[in-house]
């Protein structure tokens, strides 16, 4: 079958249609078909984008509720053992106690940050990956 000559509604150029009967339906060139795919794949992408950045901020919410938690535990803690301090040479006995669960917390928390900041970058080559293989498409 051969195609018609028609003008493209988008860009005013000639195109051949793909053949006769897709002469009825078809209004665009190849290059302006070509833009308007590369635009779906576009939103497709910022979409992408968009979920990748709310879920880290979901991630980054819940990191920080669970410091706050650390936070109000170690003050917890502290109180309830000056409470039943009597002897000077306690004060420095549960110092130490303390300042030892403030380190392991610390370290606790280093290891959750490391582990999130590997998330993370795992999310964003994925990410990439995707958007490189649509830009292909
Ligand atoms: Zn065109």
């Amino acid at each position: 079958m051969v195609g018609y000559t028609k003008e493209c509604k988008i860009c005013g150029c000639n195109f051949t249609t793909r053949s006769a009967k897709s002469a009825r339906w078809e209004f665009k060139c190849m290059d302006c078909h070509a833009g308007r795919k590369r635009t779906i794949a576009e939103n497709r992408q910022q979409k992408m984008v968009l979920n990748a950045e709310a879920s880290l901020r979901k991630d980054i919410d819940k990191l920080e509720a669970k410091v706050s938690d650390i936070d109000m535990l170690i003050a917890a803690e502290i109180s309830n053992h000056l409470n039943k301090i009597v002897e000077a040479d306690m004060v420095k006995e549960m110092t130490d106690a303390v300042l030892e669960l403030v380190a392991t917390k610390v370290a606790e928390m280093e290891e959750k940050l490391t582990s999130f900041q590997e998330k993370i970058q795992r999310q964003i080559v994925t990410l990439s990956n995707r958007m490189s293989s649509l830009v292909k498409e």
